[in-house]
């Protein structure tokens, strides 16, 4: 990392295996949400800057494609073991720059390496399939080849894993690869790509290029990028979807969400209370994954209001660096003020405040903090219902049986994710059967799929047919030939 000034970082692009400081006039200031400090200067670059990023990934494409399979995957691993070896250091800069807590960042790591471990699989999970003898003497092969360049544009609530839900795929498959992560938390993902000069890739196969809007539509523009993946809200999932698409482009593109879960009577409370309680306000409700709604069947009302009630109140909010925190902050003051508009419209609307997160007092009122906010009896219609809030907002909504409930969750616009607490398992395997979302959870607060399966968004949560992660990964940098072959064999031919 380049120290433009003792007191602040100005991060660098990283192409053709060099670090660039970019030329542009135009950069924007990162500070620690737990304190409101600048910590880095993140460069807005140009439509030029992105396209000789580009460029240089489309140079090294031809020799990395060339590259056998089986030593396209030496570098991962390597790289598994540098990720391992520098997991605390990567957690810090997490928490850092996005505000999470040490533990949280930790954990992100984690699912960080477990993507680069599937794609060490690359050599079995690239093949194709054949049939001799299709018709007499001719046999028929699918093999599967890499696309080109392919990029990635990913959202500020992951800065170390999401980058990894395609990073390791792409270049396994023999692809180039230009990540533009969020402008605001460029430190991890710098240090990642220090540490990826350590394992052996030629210049060029894997690019950082910073920046907002400008960047990433430069990078959907230009004609060497084959395949866009995006992860972010879903009013620019649906953009860059569109824009991908005028152009002929495969793209894959994870919306927003709002989570529901649905609690019904037979459920062990104290457990199903813990694990919502998790969902809810870990990462202080910033992960695509959150639950955000709770709807509650029958006597599961009061039981799990209780239990809620008091675990909420013993989560102690403060700055991720703290070990004794167990919340941190939102990640902008803007973020916490809508979020604070959220609870007040939700009041409006008729809502319970039974837990109040806004302005708390027990922490810096120079970082941007919303402590965990239960509201209750929200009204089915309010905006607290079929918002995205992303902040650590719970609201508890009745129904009277699981019908109900499943109608409830069919109201949102979204479809990422949709959980159930129970001891049934004829309500488990109707929820499953039944619920509009492409991640499911039967008994587990965040369903976040291993990765060697697919992140499974679903209607206004993700716009696309292949998803990250796992098989539908190697299939989305990957395009399939059908080779038809006709050799004669000369029985009585020698060779
Ligand atoms: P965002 O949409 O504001 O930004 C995401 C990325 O898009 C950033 O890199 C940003 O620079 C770029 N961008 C912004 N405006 C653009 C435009 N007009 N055209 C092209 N690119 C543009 O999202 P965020 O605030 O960083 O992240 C939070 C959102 O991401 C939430 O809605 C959350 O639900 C979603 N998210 C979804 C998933 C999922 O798997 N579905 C995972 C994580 C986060």
């Amino acid at each position: 990392m380049n120290t433009a000034s003792p007191a602040c970082i100005r991060v660098a692009n990283f192409v053709g295996g060099r670090w660039h400081t970019p030329s542009t006039g135009s950069w924007l200031d990162v500070h620690n949400p737990a304190t409101g400090e600048l910590i880095a200067q993140t460069p807005l670059c140009t439509a030029n800057e992105v396209n000789a990023a580009v460029e240089a990934a489309g140079v090294a494409y031809p020799s990395w494609r060339r590259t056998p399979a089986e030593d396209r995957i030496q570098p991962l691993f390597k790289l598994k073991n540098l990720l391992e070896a520098h997991q605390d250091e990567l957690a810090g800069l997490i928490t850092l720059e996005n505000g999470k807590t040490l533990a949280e960042a930790r954990g992100e790591i984690r699912r960080a390496i477990e993507n680069v471990e599937v794609a060490c699989g690359i050599p079995t999970m690239m093949q194709g399939y054949n049939l001799e003898d299709v018709a007499s003497g001719i046999d028929e092969m699918m093999i599967r080849q890499p696309l080109g360049v392919v990029a990635a544009i990913t959202p500020f609530n992951f800065p170390g894993m999401i980058p990894f839900w395609f990073l390791p795929y792409a270049i396994a498959c023999g692809n180039t690869f230009v990540l533009k992560a969020s402008e605001r938390v460029p430190l991890t993902m710098v240090r990642a790509f220090e540490l990826m000069e350590q394992i052996g890739l030629p210049p060029g196969v894997v690019t950082l290029v910073h920046g907002g809007q400008e960047a990433a539509n430069a990078i959907i523009d230009h004609p060497a990028v084959k395949a866009v993946s995006f992860v972010g809200s879903t009013r620019v999932a649906r953009l860059v979807y569109i824009r991908a698409a005028e152009r002929g482009k495969r793209a894959q593109c994870q919306g927003g969400a709002k989570n529901c879960v649905v609690i019904l009577p037979d459920a062990d409370m104290e457990s199903a209370g813990r694990i919502i309680a998790d969902s809810a306000f870990g990462c202080a409700g910033q992960r695509c994954l959150a639950v955000s709604v709770a709807v509650t069947v029958g006597d599961a009302q009061r039981r799990f209001r209780d239990v809620i009630l008091d675990l909420a109140g013993k989560i102690r909010t403060g700055p991720g660096q703290d070990v004794t925190t167990t919340m941190g902050p939102v990640i902008s003051p803007q973020s916490q003020s809508r979020i604070e508009g959220l609870i007040a419209a939700g009041k409006d609307d008729g809502a319970k405040i039974l837990v109040d997160g806004r302005q708390p007092t027990q922490v810096s009122s120079s970082g941007y903090f919303v402590a965990p906010t239960v509201l209750d009896e929200v009204p089915a219609n309010s905006r607290l219902t079929n918002t995205e809030i992303f902040g650590p907002v719970l609201s508890l909504v009745h129904a009277c049986d699981i019908d109900e409930a499943l109608g409830i969750l069919g109201s949102t616009p979204y479809g990422n994710q949709a959980s159930l607490f129970t001891s049934s398992g004829a309500a488990a395997r109707k929820f499953r059967y039944e619920a509009p979302a492409g991640n499911i959870g039967i008994n587990i607060g965040v369903a976040a799929p291993m990765a060697y399966f697919p992140f499974s968004g679903w209607n206004d949560s993700f716009f696309g047919v292949l998803h990250g992660q796992g098989r539908d990964a190697v299939e989305f940098y990957t395009q399939e030939k059908v080779v038809v072959e006709r050799w004669v064999m000369e029985h009585s031919r020698k060779f």
